[in-house]
């Protein structure tokens, strides 16, 4: 990842390279960053690493310490926010905008005070805006003022230290909440139509429209089941409780026992799904046969509000089982005669 090289720029402070790197690239503004390099004709290595620096600053901050090596105005110094950024018209009304830290704040016994030694007086908005800046720096903590010296500090991880992996946790939680949680595995199956997988994806996310979500939008309707006709209708009832689907699953597990499920719950289920790589025919079924009956029960559900008609819990379990083994036969994972065969025995009996 390109963003270990921000770290290290501003970390190894006498390692060559970075030396090298700051007589191309010099900040006058800050010693932990380099100018941003705008992208043109020279498509440089270093360009591209500057753009993860919006990235970079989400994550990283620096402890002031003793603030010689601050910029006050331009580092990310403090709670991610940099002051010519948050407060504009204060800092462009500051004096010198390569102030460090430590012209800025000086310690009176156990407080920090603050002077921006200003070029004019400010009024009404720009005003308030120094009035806020200095709200701001009276409640950030600054128990290290003067103390010790300057260092970055890496906020996610308690070491301060950086690490690829933490930042890449970081930006996956941050922009997609779940994604590591997620069973991509057990969701996205190559043999099995990507419609049926994005319909487990809805499953997985609770977001298929059973009454119970409709009725969380708003719609206003009755509740009930058109499976079993007795309970609520929710995600989990349709595909779990309900005894139309428990019907479903012991057509099939009465003559080759498939699956058994120690989880109640539909995000359980997939997550504890299998996903290896099978071998035989019934190791292949297996894989796929939870798709199967979830799909064809949400069919058969949608046949029952939409169109009226009705099958049986031993015509949905054929149509599933049908159904999954053409999946496979179509993807070349076991010939179409050895399925047949298979699915003849599974059928026969009800
Ligand atoms: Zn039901």
């Amino acid at each position: 990842m390109l963003t270990k090289w921000l770290w290290r720029f501003a970390t190894e402070r006498d390692s060559w390279w970075r030396k090298l790197i700051d007589i191309k690239y010099h900040n006058p503004s800050s010693i932990w960053q380099t100018e941003k390099v705008r992208s043109g004709f020279s498509q440089s290595v270093w360009a591209n690493i500057t753009k993860e620096y919006d990235l970079f600053w989400k994550f990283a901050s620096i402890d002031p310490g003793n603030g010689t090596m601050i910029s006050f105005w331009h580092d990310v110094w403090n709670q991610g926010m940099v002051m010519s950024s948050a407060f504009p018209r204060v800092a462009a009304a500051a004096a010198d905008s390569e102030a460090r830290l430590s012209d800025v704040a000086s310690l009176n016994g156990e407080l920090v005070s603050w002077s921006f030694n200003l070029k004019y007086n400010l009024r009404g908005g720009a005003e308030r805006e120094r009035v806020d800046l200095l709200n701001f720096l009276n409640n950030i903590p600054m128990n290290n003022f003067a103390l010790s010296p300057c260092r970055m500090v890496w906020n996610p991880d308690p070491n301060s230290k950086f690490s690829v992996r933490s930042l890449y946790r970081n930006i996956v939680l941050e922009k997609l909440p779940g994604m590591l949680d997620f069973p991509l595995k057990q969701v996205w199956k190559k043999m099995i139509p990507s419609k049926v997988c994005f319909f487990m994806w809805m499953v997985f996310h609770n977001k298929i429209l059973t009454v119970d979500n409709l009725k969380r939008r708003g719609w206003s309707l009755a509740n009930r089941c058109c499976l079993c006709c007795r309970k609520e209708e929710s995600i989990n009832h349709m595909l779990v409780e309900c005894e139309f689907v428990m019907e479903v699953w012991s057509y099939i597990n009465r003559v080759r026992p498939v699956a058994s499920f120690q989880d109640r719950e539909v995000k359980l289920i997939i997550k504890h799904s299998p996903h290896s790589k099978p071998g035989n025919v019934g190791e292949w079924f297996r894989d796929c046969i939870l798709h199967a009956i979830w799909w064809f029960v949400w069919l058969e559900r949608n046949q029952r509000v939409f169109e009226e008609k009705k099958s049986n819990a031993g015509g949905v379990a054929r149509r599933a089982a049908r159904n999954a083994m053409e999946w496979l036969v179509a993807h070349g994972q076991i010939d179409k005669i050895q399925g047949e065969a298979w699915l003849h025995e599974l059928l026969l009996i009800r």
